[in-house]
């Protein structure tokens, strides 16, 4: 039933053969937190035809004032099964299936094996890094997203056409740099996540963006730069 899409496909860059792309789609969404909910409802919404995500961690009070898919209710559930109650009466046309554990590099294959993206839904640089190698390796896309205080950041991770995470940082880790201790607003996350989640729609109807977008909600500054890929990169250089 195309007809619950009708305002997105009336938007000349969707149209209904855009529509059908995203009905087919499966996706991997690794982290249901800040930015996780915020694309799931997104994803959800738009149709995508099979959703796949994965968290492993439990709803706390301080997490209400930025995951938009949790109320008081959910406080001491799984984020997973909290989100999974929400999405299945947001849209029951979409095949939803979220799993509690953690992402790893022995584990990433089950998960994300048969999807056409994986986003990047983290908060630790470690599971970055998982995904970015696991991506590299398998030739899938991804897309990256960070927030922290008022800033943000985002792009798509095509294989061998764009950088990857490792060309971009070379993995400098921000460890310790959490919302807890550098604080976090909520219009970031839900602006993070909402330009993730139609990174990933644009890359699933073949209009993939080629930016990395920058965002600070509290500095006015909205900027989109071009990046090359490290030919001397240790994951994807020299292919
Ligand atoms: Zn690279």
């Amino acid at each position: 039933m195309l007809e619950r899409y009708d305002r997105q496909i009336a938007y000349e860059g969707i149209g209904k053969a855009g529509q059908e792309k995203i009905s087919k789609s499966k996706v991997c969404v690794i982290g249901c937190g800040a930015l996780g909910t915020t694309i799931l409802n997104s994803l959800c919404r738009s149709g995508i035809g099979h959703i796949i995500f994965v968290d492993d961690d439990t709803v706390e009070l301080t997490n209400l004032q930025r995951q938009m898919l949790f109320d008081e209710n959910d406080v001491g559930k799984y984020k997973v099964h909290a989100a999974f109650e929400k999405l299945d009466v947001i849209n029951s046309e979409v095949i939803i299936e979220g799993y509690v554990d953690k992402i790893s590099a022995d584990n990433i294959s089950i998960y994300a094996e048969d999807c056409d993206i994986i986003l990047d839904a983290t908060d630790n640089f470690q599971t970055r890094q998982v995904i970015n190698t696991y991506c590299i390796a398998n030739n899938k896309p991804w897309i990256y997203g960070g927030v922290a205080g008022s800033c943000g950041m985002a792009t798509t991770i095509i294989p061998f056409k764009t950088p990857c995470l490792n060309c971009l940082s070379d993995f400098k880790t921000n460890e310790g740099y959490t919302a807890k201790t550098s604080g976090i607003i909520n219009a970031i996350t839900a602006s993070i996540g909402s330009i993730e989640a139609n990174l990933a729609i644009r890359y699933l109807i073949d209009k993939p963006s080629d930016k990395f977008i920058y965002l600070d909600l509290f500095n006015d500054i909205f900027e989109c730069f071009e990046l090359k890929q490290n030919p001397n990169c240790k994951i994807c250089g020299n292919k």
